[in-house]
């Protein structure tokens, strides 16, 4: 694919690493970047509006969208529900110069370097210490079931290798989250 105009930046990491508050902080920062909608056939949490974060689809919707090649890309994530990234929103926004942040999961980073080449993409990876320091937290937020904690660590194991590969990590210590949002703030300036 062609050089485009745009960066596309990609935020991953652990769930537990801080990737809601971090796109928070981004958005409030740079209000004339596009924060693309993806579409999830998960079922929303509460407080979770359709249309912000997410297009919450059903599973036969979501799959006459692939048919239709309505997606830059599309994962199962965690191993149940589909996740995918809108293709002309995004392509439309990097064709216009525009910068454009996104969270997605490895899966999606490895799939979209390939369709718009890595000189296009910048991923930045939030880490955590070790998987006892993401336990921990993610009972603290939301307690899961042993069979969903099984698949976090599992998960957790495969993206602390990927992240080998990722332009940039940063890691999410406790208590030092406003530090971890201006740093990758500081990268998306930077590289935009
Ligand atoms: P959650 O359900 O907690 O919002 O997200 C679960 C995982 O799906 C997270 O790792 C998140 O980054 C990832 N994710 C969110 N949107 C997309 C997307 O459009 N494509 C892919 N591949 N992953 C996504």
């Amino acid at each position: 694919m062609t050089s485009r105009k745009g960066t596309l930046f990609l935020v991953l990491g652990p769930s537990g690493s801080g990737k809601g508050v971090v796109m928070q902080y981004l958005k409030r920062t740079f209000p004339d970047a596009v924060f693309p909608v993806s579409c999830t056939t998960r079922s929303p949490r509460p407080g979770e509006r359709d249309g912000e974060v997410y297009y919450f689809v059903s599973r036969e919707e979501f799959k006459k969208k692939i048919h239709n090649g309505e997606f830059l890309e599309y994962a199962v994530v965690h191993h149940d529900n589909y996740y995918g990234t809108l293709k002309k929103q995004i392509v439309d926004a990097l064709e216009d110069g525009k910068m454009v942040i996104r969270e997605v999961d490895m899966q999606g980073v490895a799939s979209i370097r390939e369709k718009l080449g890595r000189e296009n993409t910048c991923a930045v990876f939030l880490t955590v210490p070790s998987w006892d320091v993401l336990k921990e937290r993610i009972t603290r937020r939301h307690p899961e079931n042993n069979e969903e904690m099984a698949k976090r660590e599992e998960s957790f194991k495969k993206e602390m290798e990927f992240a080998k590969t990722c332009d940039y990590v940063i890691a999410s210590r406790e208590g030092e989250q406003d530090r971890m949002c201006q740093k990758v703030a500081e990268i998306i300036r930077r590289r935009s």
